[in-house]
């Protein structure tokens, strides 16, 4: 009997930067079936979100990464410069975590 993404749990606590529910299940799977669960952060503007990912199989060893907004969006000029000044708080972020 497998186990379904929603019925994995983790037992290692949430980064204390994770703006989600503490000890959030899994929320998605691989394509080779690896359980794992994404922190989240608040937003760097509005459009980089920055988190981190953990597989049910390493629990506690993070993945960092900052995720753009929805593919397709279009930038103004100030939301660009907006978005240039919000990545290196981005990469700064990271750069502490990682
Ligand atoms: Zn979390």
């Amino acid at each position: 009997m497998t186990t379904s993404i929603a019925e994995t749990t983790f037992t290692t606590p949430c980064p204390d930067w994770c703006t989600l529910k503490p000890g959030h299940p899994a929320d998605s799977e691989t394509f080779d079936g690896r359980s794992l669960r994404g922190h989240g952060r608040p937003a760097f503007g509005g459009f980089l979100f920055a988190g981190a990912y953990e597989y049910a199989d390493a629990p506690g060893a993070l993945e960092y990464d900052v995720q753009l907004a929805a593919d397709g969006d279009t930038l103004t000029v100030a939301q660009l410069l907006d978005l240039a000044r919000n990545a290196l708080d981005a990469a700064a972020w990271l750069e502490a975590h990682r």
